[in-house]
């Protein structure tokens, strides 16, 4: 398959669509993006990659931290984890409080912003603290990436933390409900710090190949988790992926896929190749516009998808 030739073609056939959607305006330091930017990147398991546009380009990648942060917890702590974080969609927006009040404070699943602030709070007490938990984090991302460069926009993490008045009500109503071991600031500035993380389409492209090969990076064959665990986290992506959206995002593209409100969005095509494409502008249910377009014109064109 001409791979680099498909990547060309989505470029031109997305072309009509920038103008369209809206960049993440409630974290001020996202709302400067530029919304005419394009990237999307593919890397195999032999470990060559395709790109095209911008995909040096780093950009914040938000929620698909929340990949990254369960595959951890769900490491250290195996199926313990469901008791303080569920795995349904949840049918509502990202950052929504409604579901946490009737449910005990148990967050439906790891991808909404309650389910990830839940996990941080397991990895903060796993590590013994938020400093040592960010340190963790880190480095398993710059492990998965195979890149050391990869560092936090101090900017945007302030940026959220200014406004993180919402985030705190998911927090502290969690640890009401007895659901949060940590202390609410520390711990809500860690999980800003986690999604302030910067990378490219390429890192992030690279970054998924342990999802497509059983939890088993194909490049260096480092074990990150079990064949079982792996198997999970691309079915959680699958179904929660995109916030409400998700159950369109299977539809047009058919492939587990990881938004966030920077634009970016992973995916995974298992046995196959890791997926990252990015363009600021997002859809009603904050994913990208234009990503989610060129992921399904990719599916659509290589037949590669889990259905
Ligand atoms: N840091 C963002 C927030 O908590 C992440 C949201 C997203 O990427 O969906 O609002």
């Amino acid at each position: 398959m001409d791979y680099q030739q498909i990547l060309q073609d989505i470029e031109i056939e997305i072309q009509p669509l920038f103008g369209k959607g809206k960049v993440a305006d409630y974290i001020p330091a996202l709302a400067d993006a530029d919304a005419g930017q394009f990237a999307m990147s593919i890397t195999l398991f032999d470990g060559s990659s395709y790109d095209v546009g911008a995909s040096d380009t780093l950009f914040s990648i938000q929620s698909i931290s929340k990949v990254f942060t369960f595959t951890m917890a769900l490491k250290y702590l195996g199926s313990e984890l469901y008791k303080r974080v569920g795995r349904e969609p949840s049918g509502n927006p990202f950052n929504s409080l409604v579901q946490l009040e009737y449910e005990n404070g148990i967050p439906r699943n790891p991808f909404i912003n309650a389910g990830a602030i839940v996990i941080t709070d397991t990895l903060i007490t796993h590590y013994k603290n938020d400093t040592a938990a960010f340190d963790a984090i880190v480095d398993f991302i710059r492990s998965i990436a195979d890149d050391e460069s990869i560092r936090m926009n101090v900017v945007v993490a302030g940026s959220e933390m200014e406004h993180a008045y919402r985030n705190l009500a998911l927090t502290n109503l969690m640890k009401s409900f007895g659901n949060i071991d940590n202390e609410a600031i520390k711990l809500v500035q860690t999980y800003f710090n986690h999604c302030a993380l910067e990378m490219n389409t390429k890192m992030l492209s690279r970054s998924m190949l342990y999802l497509a090969n059983h939890g088993v990076d194909p490049i260096n064959n480092k074990a990150y988790v079990t064949k079982a665990q792996a198997k999970r986290i691309n079915a959680v992506m699958l179904t929660c992926g995109h916030y409400d959206a998700s159950g369109d995002f299977a539809f047009k593209v058919g492939v587990p896929g990881k938004s966030g409100v920077g634009g970016g969005i992973v995916a995974v095509i298992p046995q196959k190749m890791g997926i990252c494409v990015w363009s600021p502008a997002l859809n009603e249910q904050g994913n990208s516009l234009i990503g989610t377009k060129a992921l399904e014109l990719f599916t659509t064109k290589t037949g590669l998808s889990i259905f």
